[in-house]
């Protein structure tokens, strides 16, 4: 038997002071509720999306409400969420008007012979699903629009420097191990701010935005969406475990390989088969929480 396990993230970047505290609450309160699910079902996947779930509902993170806007002044997200114990998957991108996103793509999970729906697809699914969608005005949080304004100014929007900058990236991410050492990973987000109408970034993209297989790891990863799909960062990480590193150590070295092959920034979280958890960043900062069944281990913004 294993100790049941969870690990949250909140996003890597350069996270300003006045944030840290948002940032932290919500995952404590997500995590709060993944101890609580977890301890009634034993249930990964319900567990990481009740906790994906809770941080998409809470206006400080980019998924679900309090997304970016896109280049074209739209809310498009992305999300994925996988079963290490048959490696099902279940994915949406660039759908709009959906609170929960995660929730979709755990549907496409569950309900569909695919592994990916996107955009008018994806929202066509969700109402067939009995989903209701909701206006783009309900995901919308003052912030953002801000942001959007003032990129829309700018003449060169350069959208790897808002992860080792001032500009925001708070995807949302967890992994959970039960007690059978079954594992799940999920993944959710609003993407990158100005980002083209119609790009999908790393997160609802198995192998790099999140990864999990029973016999190795689970992975949630955050951060340049490009730099981490051009390396697969998740799976690069459940590799690491699967050849035998540590979690600790698979954690640190696929962040210096994405660095070393395409000059990436981002972080991960990852818990391995035995149950160990371990999250490493390049970003200044990174919002992180975990726990066991029996509470809260640490929930903290990690710095380089
Ligand atoms: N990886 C996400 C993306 O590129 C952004 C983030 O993690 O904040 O869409």
């Amino acid at each position: 038997m294993i100790k049941p396990k969870i690990i949250v993230h909140g996003g890597a970047w350069d996270i300003p002071a006045h944030m840290h505290k948002m940032h932290t609450d919500g995952i404590e309160k997500a995590l709060r509720k993944g101890i609580e699910i977890l301890q009634k079902t034993n249930d990964p996947i319900e567990t990481v999306i009740g906790i994906v779930c809770a941080l998409e509902d809470d206006p400080t993170f980019d998924a679900g409400k309090g997304s970016f806007l896109n280049e074209a002044g739209q809310v498009e997200m992305d999300a994925g969420i996988m079963h290490g114990k048959d490696l099902s998957v279940g994915a949406v991108a660039a759908i709009q008007n959906i609170r929960n996103p995660i929730i979709i793509a755990n549907l496409v999970r569950e309900k569909t012979q695919h592994v990916m729906l996107t955009g008018d697809g994806a929202l066509m699914f969700a109402k067939e699903q009995g989903v209701q969608p909701v206006d783009t005005i309900e995901l919308l949080v003052g912030r953002e629009k801000e942001l959007y304004h003032d990129l829309l100014k700018e003449k060169d929007v350069k959208i790897k420097s808002f992860f080792e900058m001032k500009h925001p990236s708070d995807t949302v991410g967890a992994v959970v191990i039960n007690s059978h050492g079954n594992i799940a990973a999920a993944t959710s987000t609003g993407g990158t701010p100005f980002k083209k109408a119609g790009r999908v970034g790393d997160s609802p993209i198995v192998g790099a935005g999140f990864y999990a297989d029973d016999t190795c790891a689970g992975v949630s990863t955050t951060g340049w969406g490009e730099g981490i799909l051009r390396t697969l960062l998740a799976r690069e990480a459940a590799d690491q475990v699967l050849n035998g590193t540590s979690a600790h150590d698979a954690a640190k070295k696929s962040i210096a390989i994405m660095k070393k092959k395409v000059n990436g920034d981002a972080g991960l979280i990852i818990i391995d088969k035995t149950g160990d958890y371990a999250f490493d960043h390049n970003t200044p900062f990174m919002a992180v929480g975990a726990a066991t069944i029996d509470g809260i281990d640490f929930v903290k913004i990690s710095s380089r």
